[in-house]
């Protein structure tokens, strides 16, 4: 028992410091491995995994709407990155540059991609002619570098995965839709498969994606009440199609200039399945995304027939879920402690009684609830209890964010929420940019959205200033 306890005491208490629960649960749910590189990370077949999950499921949705895979080099000459004055000043400050090829230096320096922006409109600036060539609704699959001066796992790393999407359209109406479209496919593959809900919103200007006409957001909320940004999506106008000449001859033969939008998800994302699901024993992953959804354990597995029970089990569990066997020669209390810091949602467990008597023992993860099952009805027992539990840890989530968003009426209530209450903090506001940098200079929070479903009157004056208000925005402390 005592060795089964380490594991669990390896991880410091949630409550005591969230910050340090999370690197906790991050290494020892065997997510990561700490590089050589200051600022980046190893991902791990475990972490990775989840990645992999996330991608395929991303990927299906995208390519339901049209969308296309393309790669892009990696590089980006500087003169182009210039190309767009807003963007350039937005990512300037991070980029990491290459200066030699070989022995030699270069004629121009070469960044490595914060993001793809300049080498798609590159690109779409030789192959759009005509109408006929457009939509353009291309995505790529790649890592980019942002030289941040503070890292942490999955939710701020120097170099990180993720997916970008870079659209060309005829009609401002047309590139308006997509920003849309994909920002709601976002929010639905959050609460549908990550069990995570979401605000859905637009950006302030202050907020806003460098060079971006508009841009909304998914903002979720993490169990210590703060808010984590959790997708993005960008309506460029013709900001990006201008400076850059892409430019198509419509049915009338006129030359126009497209309307472009950008939409990204990282593996932040798995930073944010820690911190809404997570707990003091470890990682709680969502069935829909979880690499195994079922570990069989086999109790006093010596005894004659107890493994080759629990294998048969496990091969009929196969057919139904992602099902593993651990017959490890660890201990069953170890195992057991194992599958709750790696976020299994249900384990099996399974010993000489229990098959003797046609049945075994079912474990969630989430609420640790102990449910006995006939080993006969396994296969249709377990699907459903899988989906039951991501049923119910999505309702956990959304009322745990809900009884965590705050109304404040006026500045004092607004400060007193801020110093007191982690959480969202709803708020009306006129629009300047002045009350928006007040409040984040007194208070330390953010501006996240002006929510798309919840534009309601709870003031007429802004909440700052006390001028009239234009705007219900979310605020809060973000990662
Ligand atoms: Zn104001």
């Amino acid at each position: 028992m005592a060795k089964d306890k380490k594991l669990v005491e390896a991880i410091t208490s949630m409550s005591e410091d969230f910050a340090q629960w999370y690197t906790d649960v991050v290494v020892k749910a065997d997510l990561i491995a700490y590089s050589s590189v200051k600022g980046c990370m190893i991902i791990k077949p475990d972490g990775y995994a989840i990645w992999e999950n996330i991608q395929h499921e991303l990927d299906r949705r995208f390519k339901e709407t049209g969308v296309q895979n393309v790669y892009m080099p990696m590089f980006i000459p500087e003169s182009l990155l210039q190309v767009e004055k807003d963007h350039v000043e937005g990512f300037a400050p991070e980029v990491a540059w290459v200066t030699h090829g070989g022995l030699n230096e270069l004629q121009e320096r070469l960044c490595v991609r914060p993001t793809s922006e300049t080498l798609f409109c590159d690109f779409y600036k030789d192959i759009i002619q005509s109408h006929r060539d457009l939509p353009k609704v291309y995505n790529q699959w790649c890592s980019v570098v942002r030289w941040e001066k503070e890292t942490r796992p999955f939710l701020r790393s120097r170099e990180f995965l993720w997916q970008e999407g870079h659209t060309a359209h005829a009609t401002a109406e047309e590139a308006e839709e997509r920003t849309i479209q994909m920002l709601n496919l976002y929010a639905d593959f959050c609460e549908e498969v990550l069990a995570m809900p979401v605000v859905r919103g637009q950006k302030t200007e202050k907020e806003k994606f460098a060079g971006a006409e508009a841009t909304y957001t998914i903002e979720a909320l993490m169990h210590d009440g703060k808010a984590l940004q959790s997708g993005t999506s960008h309506n460029f106008g013709t900001n990006f199609s201008k400076p850059f000449g892409i430019q198509y001859t419509d049915k009338n033969n006129q030359l126009q200039y497209v309307y472009q939008t950008s939409w990204g998800m990282t593996t932040r994302l798995i930073g944010a399945i820690i911190m809404v699901h997570g707990d003091d024993s470890g990682l709680v992953l969502p069935p829909r995304i979880a690499p195994t959804q079922v570990v069989v354990i086999p109790i006093q597995q010596r005894k004659e027939g107890v493994l080759e029970k629990a294998a048969e089990v496990s091969e009929r569990l196969g057919k139904v879920a992602r099902t593993k066997l651990d017959d490890s020669d660890k201990s069953p209390g170890w195992k057991f402690s194992e599958a709750e810091m790696r976020g299994i949602p249900v384990r099996v467990e399974l010993g000489p009684k229990d098959i003797e008597a046609g049945k075994c023992v079912l474990v969630r993860r989430d609420t640790r609830e102990k449910i006995e099952c006939a080993l006969d009805d396994l296969e249709s027992v377990v699907p459903a209890l899988l989906e039951q539990i991501q049923k119910e840890m999505f309702e956990r989530a959304k009322a745990h964010r809900d009884s965590h968003i705050y109304d404040a009426h006026n500045y004092d209530e607004f400060r007193e929420i801020a110093n007191t209450k982690p959480g969202f903090i709803r708020a009306m506001w006129c629009g300047d940019v002045a009350c928006e940098n007040k409040i984040k200079e007194d208070l330390a929070v953010t501006s996240r959205c002006m929510p798309f479903n919840d534009q309601e009157h709870i003031s007429d004056v802004c909440a700052c200033c006390g001028k009239p208000a234009k705007k219900l925005v979310y605020w809060g402390k973000a990662y």
